[in-house]
């Protein structure tokens, strides 16, 4: 199944959004951080779907198996808590094991821990992500596992690809869909300026352009 597919089965899940520019008269997205976008995605609409996130499972391993070279990681790796169900999903169907990293307040700063998984030195892992906006949450289960001498595959797994970047760090991005979302402050908003309304997406999913 095609990236094209993906955006479309996950619009009609209601998971995902992307203005319609043909449309400034709908509304756009009011984001929890308050700036404006031209996209939001949801992927609760996904994750209580089990048959969906099996089907994005198997999706993604289509996609990443290459880069395994015939070897299957040793772990599923993804960052709290938005990956855990799509991680544990694709260790599922890899025949694997599972981890989840998750988040921690360090010195004020938002980072990913590995507390409950004794992954060793020299093992693999290959790492999961839903969404990649700057990529933060992904990079921190990186550095936490490479810390601990673990091997990560070269690519990364995503459900979508918001950054417009083809990687996350040093590793390669994979994505079932990749699609550039543009975020604003509210003062330089273009949609705004153009007569398009903001609107927190969740309870107002049908005013957003389409
Ligand atoms: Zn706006």
């Amino acid at each position: 199944m095609d990236t094209l597919n993906w955006g479309k089965k996950f619009e009609e899940a209601g998971a995902l959004w992307r203005m319609n520019y043909d449309n400034l008269r709908g509304a756009h997205a009011e984001l929890t951080s308050d700036k404006h976008s031209d996209g939001y995605c949801n992927c609760a609409k996904i994750v209580e779907n089990p048959a969906l996130v099996a089907a994005v499972a198997q999706a993604l391993i289509e996609k990443l198996t290459p880069s395994f070279e015939g070897t299957p990681p040793d772990y599923v790796v993804g960052p709290a808590y938005g990956a855990i169900t799509f991680a544990h999903e694709v260790a599922k169907q890899l025949g694997t094991k599972f981890a989840f990293t998750e988040i921690e307040y360090v010195d004020g700063k938002k980072t990913q821990v590995l507390k409950r998984f004794d992954i060793k030195a020299g093992q693999t892992a290959l790492i999961i992500e839903d969404v990649k906006t700057t990529g933060g949450s992904a990079q921190s289960t990186i550095s936490v596992l490479a810390e601990k001498g673990v091997t990560i595959l070269p690519e990364v797994g995503l459900l979508l690809n918001w950054s417009g970047e083809a990687t996350l760090g040093n590793y390669k991005a994979v994505a079932l869909v990749d699609a550039k979302m543009n975020v604003w402050e509210p003062a330089d908003c273009p949609l705004c300026k153009q007569g398009s309304k903001a609107v927190r997406p969740k309870g107002s999913w049908d005013t957003l352009a389409r």
